[in-house]
């Protein structure tokens, strides 16, 4: 999407929303003075004197009102707009990370870790073998999650695909699914820390922009009062993240292990043409009615599954 920003004064803030009065929206970002939604893209301005147009006219519409910042310098500028950019120094910190699995499968349930690490515990942690489970096979991933689940304070939510379907065909969308669970993993977490004092920040994989984060978990209770950084490829930014991840991979995987064997025989990782021809299989076997126990019915695979029956 097009966007372009401002840095102007507060006065210039007043004038702006009194311009698009007519426009002004209820809900405002965190840090914001006022969001407005006039034809031709959408205003925000923050208390930072910086005001963001997005939208296909953004470019035009901010003109109206001064000299843009280049692009270049824009997306940090948003950044620090937002203020959810996880510090430089954040791989030192004690922070609480979190992070799912199994959103993109479409056999097994989806998993959310959120997972304490302290200052104390990095090199522990780098001694077991915690790194980005991207480069990890499944089997290192249960062996690592096995000598970390002792020792990280931790919350492990899975969401089984009965249920998962029944939310999806109630109109929730998968990132708010994702949201809720992530909010209610740190939330567990936080009663489980023997000193939240200890907790310098939240660290969340960043599956969604911090915006509609919070948007979906706005009539949620929130027990997190600190800061709340979001990351993508937020591994690679926080041990607690990967912590967080390889115990969420372990879980889907042993609960994955589990709908094999209920299923009779193995299912398939993913959501590709293997999957379409295990999943007819299933529907041989079980009938098309067992689909909404072991699959994300929503997938495309489905419509597949039954053409190849
Ligand atoms: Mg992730």
């Amino acid at each position: 999407m097009a966007s372009a920003v401002l840095k102007v004064n507060q006065s210039k803030i007043q004038e702006m929303q009194q311009y698009y009065s007519n426009y002004l929206q209820t809900k405002v970002p965190q840090g914001g003075i006022f969001t407005a939604k006039p034809p031709s893209c959408s205003v925000t301005a923050y208390k930072s004197g910086k005001v963001l147009f997005q939208g296909k006219d953004a470019e035009i519409e901010a003109k109206k009102w001064g000299e843009t910042i280049p692009s270049k310098a824009k997306s940090s500028s948003i950044k620090s707009i937002d203020g959810y950019a996880p510090p430089e120094h954040i791989a030192s910190m004690s922070i609480i990370g979190s992070d799912e699995v199994g959103t993109g499968d479409y056999f097994g349930p989806m998993t959310v870790v959120a997972a304490f690490v302290s200052k104390d515990q990095l090199l522990e942690l780098r001694s077991l073998g915690v790194k980005d489970s991207k480069n990890l096979k499944d089997n290192q991933i249960c062996e690592i999650a096995k000598s970390i689940i002792p020792v990280i304070p931790h919350s492990l939510l899975i969401l089984h695909n009965d249920k998962y379907n029944e939310m999806q065909k109630k109109g929730m969308s998968q990132g708010k699914m994702k949201a809720l669970l992530h909010n209610q993993a740190i939330n567990h977490l936080i009663k489980k820390v023997k000193n939240v004092m200890d907790v310098e920040g939240v660290l969340i994989d960043q599956f969604v922009v911090p915006d509609i984060y919070y948007k979906h978990i706005q009539s949620s209770p929130k027990d997190w009062k600190g800061k709340t950084f979001f990351s993508t490829k937020a591994e690679g930014v926080h041990m607690s993240v990967a912590a967080a991840s390889i115990i969420a991979r372990y879980a889907f995987v042993k609960e994955f292990d589990k709908l094999s064997d209920k299923a009779g025989f193995e299912l398939q990782k993913g959501a590709g043409a293997k999957v379409d021809q295990i999943a007819a299989k299933l529907i041989r076997t079980k009938g098309e009615e067992a689909l909404k126990h072991f699959t994300k019915l929503h997938f495309a695979n489905t419509e597949k599954a039954k053409k190849l029956v």
